[in-house]
């Protein structure tokens, strides 16, 4: 594996102007890599790039038809270099070797699934009486800024840069720091597949210094940025300053309303990968548990035994698909996750099982599951982007609800009933981007994705996310 990874600028390898970064391995807290650091004249560099591709015409010339061949031949090129990608991606990030190949594959059939789509990017024509001929067409913004978060960086990558390429738009991505060395697989794909320099430009740089340069820039025409709260208000303050179409995707405390009649059998799964899929670490995380007040006990005990049986270490000695867990990413996240759970106790939540820090090298928290959680406290309105689910109780439909919509967030939320009426009362109820019926996690890059509230706005995945990387242009002709 290489020691030193580079920036990719104007179908260039680059060293950063702003040095480089360590990238640890958080499975056992050694370094790993380093990778370059780009600063503000980078990104300047990077964006004038894709500026004049752009405005070369090149991309847009092309027949929807090709583009889409040239995106779907870069999701098979992610599946040629699996065996390079997600040992890496493991490593750096810490989830399992399994989780990281099925990321691969997930990066990759974004590639597939857009550019399947590119010539289905069509307008309208609209009628306006004799004498006129009148038609809209989509076209691309032109410079796509996409901002990404260290969980999921490769099919975080892959979601808004495969869609960005389909329409056309040159694109510069900002690569987290944390976990910035699997991404050079997007830049191969792309000298691969033959992309003019410029139309994709791969970066890594703090966020304070390269986030904010790229979000502020004034040749950037759209941005699509996926992490915090925090952060998303801040670039969204900066698409704003420039009149910029903005993409917001945040955090969650999403919740799983679990009804008397539910499938605790089935249930059981839910809980598994809802919780504890990359440690805990996923937006949509099932991280609250709103359980009727008759089956509680038996949900905390399931949730108990699911936790307790998850054998948890290092990644890469993680290579097949069961009950495992990596490491979080950084010990600064486990440690922030465990000091969440020492404050949910202080505020009278109980630690059922797991709760600490694991004695072993690395960023590792014992699976963990809480109840008498309530809906005030903060571990029910925080996200902990950690392995700890939160059980709460309720008594009547209305009041689970209540509880479900009673935080800042909006991403998913979920219902667990036989009972169709009710299963559908609460899909309409439920104030989130998208509702689970029996499964969490159901759907699929087809199905779209984004939030309500604070878990901020457009949409990803799915035909409707091809709609925020074009703007409609409309051609009014007089046939006098
Ligand atoms: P973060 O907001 O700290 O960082 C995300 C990215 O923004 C990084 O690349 C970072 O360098 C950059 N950044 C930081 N400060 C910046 C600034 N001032 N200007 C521009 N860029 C800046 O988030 P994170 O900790 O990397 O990711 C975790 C968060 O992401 C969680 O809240 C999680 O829920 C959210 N997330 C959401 C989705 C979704 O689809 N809704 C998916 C994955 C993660």
């Amino acid at each position: 594996m290489k020691d030193y990874f580079q920036n990719y600028i104007n179908g260039e390898w680059v060293d950063g102007d702003a040095g480089r970064v360590d990238v640890i391995n958080p499975g056992t807290g050694e370094k790993l890599a380093e990778h370059a650091l780009a600063d503000e004249a980078d990104v300047d560099r990077a964006v004038q790039a894709a500026k004049r591709v752009h405005l070369s015409g090149v991309l847009t010339a092309m027949r929807p038809i090709e583009r889409g061949r040239m995106v779907q031949a870069m999701g098979r090129h992610l599946i040629d270099r699996i065996d390079e990608i997600a040992p890496l991606l493991c490593l750096e990030q810490g989830k399992p070797l399994w989780e990281a190949e099925r990321e691969v594959r997930g990066a990759a059939l974004y590639f597939e699934y857009y550019g399947n789509q590119a010539s289905t990017v069509e307008g309208r024509s609209i009628p306006l009486g004799d004498g006129f001929f009148d038609f809209t067409h989509n076209e691309p913004y032109g410079v796509s800024a996409q901002i990404i978060p260290w969980n999921y960086p490769l099919e975080m990558t892959a979601r808004s840069l495969s869609a960005g390429l389909t329409t056309g738009n040159a694109c510069v991505i900002k690569t987290p720091e944390l976990t910035p060395c699997s991404n050079w697989v997007f830049a191969d794909a792309a000298q691969a597949v033959g992309w003019p320099p410029g139309a994709v430009n791969i970066l890594c740089g703090w966020g304070h210094q390269a986030g904010a340069a790229l979000s502020e820039h004034r040749d950037v025409n759209q941005i699509v940025f996926t992490g915090s709260v925090k952060t998303g208000i801040a670039i969204a303050t900066a698409a704003a300053a420039n009149v910029v179409h903005c993409v917001l995707e945040l955090g969650g405390k999403s919740a799983a309303v679990v009804h008397d009649d539910a499938d605790l059998d089935a249930f059981e799964s839910d809980i598994r990968w809802g919780i504890y899929l990359n440690a805990g670490q996923v937006c949509s995380a099932m991280s609250r548990v709103i359980a009727h007040e008759s089956c509680h006990d038996e949900v905390v005990e399931r949730a108990v035994n699911i936790a307790k049986s998850l054998s948890v270490g290092p990644g890469i000695d993680r290579a097949e698909p069961g009950a495992n867990m990596g490491a979080m990413v950084s010990e600064a996240q486990r440690d922030r996750a465990a000091g969440m759970v020492v404050e949910a106790e202080a505020q009278g939540a109980r630690v059922v099982t797991g709760g600490r820090k694991m004695n072993i090298p690395g960023a590792f928290l014992e699976p963990t599951v809480l109840t008498d959680v309530t809906p005030e406290m903060t571990i029910a309105q925080e996200e902990v982007f950690g392995p700890v689910l939160s059980v709460m109780t309720f008594r009547d439909e209305a009041d689970a609800i209540r509880i479900a919509n009673g935080t800042q967030y909006g991403l998913v939320g979920g219902v667990f009933t036989r009972d169709l009426d009710r299963a559908t009362r609460a899909a309409r109820q439920m104030r989130a981007g998208q509702v689970f019926v029996n499964q969490w996690f159901a759907g699929g890059v087809e199905t779209p994705f984004g939030g309500y509230g604070k878990s901020g706005y457009g949409r990803e995945k799915g035909r409707e996310a091809l709609w925020n990387y074009v703007q409609t242009k409309n051609v009014a002709i007089s046939l006098r």
